[in-house]
């Protein structure tokens, strides 16, 4: 039974509710996770509150010496955290892997707090007065995650958050909660104190009380649109500051001009690598011409015939299994109605079955080609190892196209042309933006954040936004006596 992390201690209730965490190799249910109730949350953020004063009082150079810490033992010991992650969310080990190492920049970045704390400073901002300004943490803050990255969406939040002086409270995703409590477990061996960071494990009702919690000052959010629009306006109404990132529905444009090799690769590892689990996933490759429509099927066509998909610890598979079977019949049932509403299923994944794994959540590649706009299939996010093509006549198509999506995470061109790439990345309405990169997720030192439904409120996550989001600015305007006494002023105080 999987538990929460509380003051320092993992407490497992023996009463109340409980979820089945499955291994999607399998298909077998591997344990249950509890899910928190009133008590279990009030205990929770009661820790994280009580733990705050000496967190935020601590210098961050030795705020920054535990993370340190923690970013060597993620080094040592990243094959028991992919191993975690691949056994719960079906990814490919490698994968998994990578996700820890996508994590683990965050943490080398929120060890350059002492820096990133900085404040201004202004001599004689008046005659003898002085200001400046610092960046002071909120409070307790909360983390609430999706299942896609069990390690590396907490760790978009977390290393940043601590670095800034807060108490955090994580909610992970009940599909796949143990990567939280593994990373729970090594903050506290890295010396971490009690209460700093917690795992509360639930669902709605959990995440409900987090919002409606008086104590929580802050919210970041990373899952599907209509709970980060939910967590946005409740949170919000509620006082709280709030990051709410969404879900996705990322392009591709392929320029007649583009490395049609180059980007059948590119598609490969960004349409179904970890299964189309991610939010910067390509879903949708935006042919300018039909020509180049037709010489790219046929390469995806013969590509997908040879991509292994199999168990997620088998060094051989490049592609795992779906997380849930409710999640694998979602994504079919999106199969379902491209076959519909009329666009044309070239290659067919949906009766996959791997030998000795009949029981196992996997499908295989599919791909649609002569996708339009109209069609489910292309507005609604699928969340699947599902690709979509779809034939533009022209580039501002293409472009026009993208920008009337709903969705604007990320999105890619691939072009042997300048002018076109500058175009784009100039009148593209979409948060992150590739040029010849398939996937273009900034690195930590950067922010994370996607543009219109795929975000809800006013900061991307980790760098220096990740850093503005955890703390509030504070300006300090300061005169020592001189002994001159200048007599009662009501005037609007200006410089004189
Ligand atoms: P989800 O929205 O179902 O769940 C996310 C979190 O919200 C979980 O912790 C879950 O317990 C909680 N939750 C679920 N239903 C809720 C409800 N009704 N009320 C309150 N809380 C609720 O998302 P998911 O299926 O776990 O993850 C996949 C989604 O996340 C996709 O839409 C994907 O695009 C998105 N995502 C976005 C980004 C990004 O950076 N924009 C990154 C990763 C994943």
């Amino acid at each position: 039974m999987i538990g929460h992390f509380i003051n320092g201690d993992t407490v497992t209730p023996t009463n109340g509710k409980t979820a089945d965490v499955f291994n999607p190799t399998t298909g077998q249910v591997s344990t249950q996770v509890c899910l928190a109730n009133e008590d279990d949350l009030n205990n929770t953020v009661a820790a994280a509150k009580a733990a705050f004063p000496e967190w935020a009082n601590t210098p961050p150079l030795r705020r920054a010496r535990i993370l340190f810490k923690f970013k060597m033992m993620l080094e040592d010991r990243i094959d028991e955290l992919a191993e975690i992650i691949s056994n719960e969310h079906g990814k490919v080990f490698s994968d998994a892997k990578g996700e820890v190492t996508r994590g683990m920049e965050v943490v080398e970045f929120a060890c350059g707090i002492p820096h990133l704390l900085k404040g201004d400073f202004t001599e004689n901002v008046g005659t003898n007065v002085d200001s400046h300004s610092m960046r002071q943490a909120l409070g307790v803050v909360a983390g609430i995650t999706p299942f896609n990255f069990p390690a590396m969406v907490p760790m978009w939040m977390f290393p940043v958050a601590l670095a800034c002086g807060n108490t955090f409270v994580l909610k992970p995703s009940e599909r796949d909660p143990s990567a939280a409590l593994w990373i729970a477990n090594a903050l506290k061996e890295c010396g971490l104190p009690a209460g700093v960071f917690n795992v509360l494990n639930g669902d709605k009702d959990a995440v409900n009380g987090l919002l409606a919690h008086p104590d929580i000052a802050a919210i970041s959010f990373v899952g599907s649109t209509p709970i980060a629009e939910h967590i946005y306006t409740t949170g919000a109404a509620n006082g709280k500051r709030v990051q709410a990132l969404g879900g996705a529905k990322n392009h591709l444009v392929v320029m007649p001009d583009a490395d049609l090799d180059q980007v059948c690769d590119a598609l490969m590892g960004a349409a179904y690598g970890s299964a189309g689990e991610r939010c910067m996933a390509i879903s949708v490759a935006v042919c300018v011409g039909e020509e180049v429509a037709d010489r790219l099927n046929e390469k995806l066509k013969a590509e997908l015939q040879k991509l292994t998909v199999g168990p997620s610890l088998d060094p051989a598979s490049e592609m795992g299994p779906l997380v849930t079977k409710d999640h694998l019949n979602k994504v079919k049932g999106y199969v379902d109605i491209g076959v519909e509403e009329g666009a044309d299923l070239l290659v067919d994944g949906r009766d996959f079955k791997v030998a000795g794994y009949e029981d196992g959540f996997f499908m295989g590649g599919c791909l649609f080609d002569r996708v339009t706009p109209d069609m489910r299939i292309y507005k609604e996010e699928i969340f699947g190892p599902v690709l979509s093509v779809v034939r533009a006549q022209s580039f501002d198509e293409a472009l026009d196209l993208i920008n009337a999506h709903e969705f604007a995470n990320g999105t890619s061109i691939f072009t042997n042309d300048g002018d076109a790439a500058r175009t784009f990345t100039s009148r593209i309405q979409v948060g992150m933006v590739g040029v010849n990169v398939p996937i273009p997720v900034p690195m930590a030192f950067h922010s994370f954040g996607g543009w219109k439904r795929s975000l809800f409120g006013d900061h991307s996550v980790h760098g220096e936004e990740g850093v503005r989001f955890y703390t509030k600015l504070k300006t300090v305007t300061t005169r020592w006596p001189t002994g001159i006494r200048a007599g009662a002023d009501f005037i609007m105080p200006t410089m004189k």
